[in-house]
């Protein structure tokens, strides 16, 4: 293995789902919900293959899905994206954030992401011989945030790109349009591109709106937007993700994709294609529905005795295990399904500095009620 790749090993979803495969424990670790997206939509990708769509579709995407994208990005958001060059079909967001990346930095550029982060970033970026510049995220009043003057001094003459998660996975941050103008006043003065990784940006509660960089004065032309429908429509299995962005950044990104994968798999294409224009009635049961899921595992973690994070956004919460005598997240994750039965995700190796986030974890509730409730009866043995 090349030596720029040897610090990164199996990842920990991996990891961690083997554990749970192997101990027959309750698996919260990684994020992938235990019930399937809109029948009609299922229906709609057994049909696409049926009908034929089995065959190489065009390199940028099929025209069908690049246009629900370009439908969805106005109605949504009032952001307007050519489907014919402003729009690529990526594997999943992950292919997108690693070729974007890939096209945009030299070896040597640095890239600030905030930590922790979503481990493909780190090695993405360490593909491409850049930099990372991590930004570290700490909790003030119950939520995560970064300090703007940490922010500003992680900006050296080498940077190049600011990659932004929001909601973010693993804290459930979802950024403010007070975050977000700091970060589009450093992108703007100190001409940065923004890669925005915006994958649960429709799985928001309370109320909270996620707000796309993109929308930002004088941001659209300097940001280069990724989402997938794994969260939004409970498909992740089906890896079908997109950059929106100016013509030159996503002809950019396409010049790499065409080498890594050169297209992405037709009958899912032509399905979420069908989801993106005529099942976001689901995706708003489906946040209801993970409102709830959210409260009851938060309620339960809380009880347990962890110190909980409320997310307002992701499937994901982020807690502190302090409180029951625990230290060391990634040894307590390693143990638990002994201790308790249940998998879940150290967040430290999401850290450039894992002292930093090496008393949390993170639990999943994308799962059935009783799922989450029998987790919480097996958590609550450790106090
Ligand atoms: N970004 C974040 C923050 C994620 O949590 C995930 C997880 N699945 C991805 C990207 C990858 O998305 P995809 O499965 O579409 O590649
Ligand atoms: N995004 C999901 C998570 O954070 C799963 C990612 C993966 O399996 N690579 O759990």
């Amino acid at each position: 293995l090349v030596a720029r790749m040897r610090a990164f090993g199996t990842t920990i979803f991996t990891e961690m789902s083997a554990l749970a495969a192997r101990t027959g424990a309750i698996n919260l670790g990684q994020g992938f919900p235990d019930t399937d997206g809109p029948a009609a939509m299922l229906e709609r990708a057994a049909t696409a293959i049926r009908e034929g769509a089995n065959q190489y579709p065009p390199g940028p995407g099929v025209p069908d899905l690049r246009q629900a994208v370009s439908e969805h990005r106005k109605a949504s958001y009032g952001l307007d994206y050519d489907p014919d060059g402003e729009i690529l079909v990526t594997v999943g967001a992950t292919e997108a954030i690693a070729a974007s990346v890939l096209a945009l930095c030299e070896p040597g550029d640095e890239v600030i992401a905030f930590e922790p982060y979503y481990d493909s970033y780190a090695a993405a970026i360490a593909l491409a011989g850049a930099v990372l510049r991590p930004v570290t995220l700490r909790p003030v009043e119950g939520r995560f945030t970064f300090d703007p003057a940490e922010l500003r001094a992680a900006v050296g003459p080498r940077t190049r790109a600011i990659l932004v998660n929001s909601p973010h996975n693993p804290t459930g941050t979802v950024f403010t349009r007070a975050e977000l103008d700091e970060i589009a006043e450093l992108c703007r003065e100190r001409d940065l591109v923004a890669v925005t990784d915006e994958v649960y940006e429709h799985l928001t509660f309370d109320g909270v709106e996620h707000i796309p960089l993109a929308t930002l004065p004088g941001m659209r032309e300097r940001t280069v937007m990724i989402s997938s429908a794994g969260k939004t429509f409970s498909v992740t299995g089906w890896k079908t993700g997109w950059v929106c962005g100016p013509a030159p950044f996503v002809r950019a990104v396409q010049t790499v994709k065409q080498f890594l994968t050169f297209t992405a798999s037709a009958p899912w294409q032509l399905a979420v294609a069908h989801g993106l224009r005529h099942e976001m009635e689901w995706v708003s049961r489906q946040r209801a529905d993970l409102e709830a899921k959210r409260d009851r595992l938060t309620a339960g973690l809380a009880a347990a005795g962890f110190e909980v994070y409320r997310p307002a956004g992701t499937y994901f919460v982020q807690t502190d295990i302090r409180p029951l005598g625990f230290t060391d997240g990634l040894a307590l994750a390693r143990e638990l399904p002994e201790l308790a039965g249940v998998v879940a995700i150290p967040t430290q190796v999401f850290y450039a500095h894992p002292e930093r986030g090496s008393h949390f974890v993170r639990f999943a509730f994308c799962k059935k009620e009783a799922v989450i409730d029998e987790a919480v009866a097996r958590l609550s043995a450790l106090s």
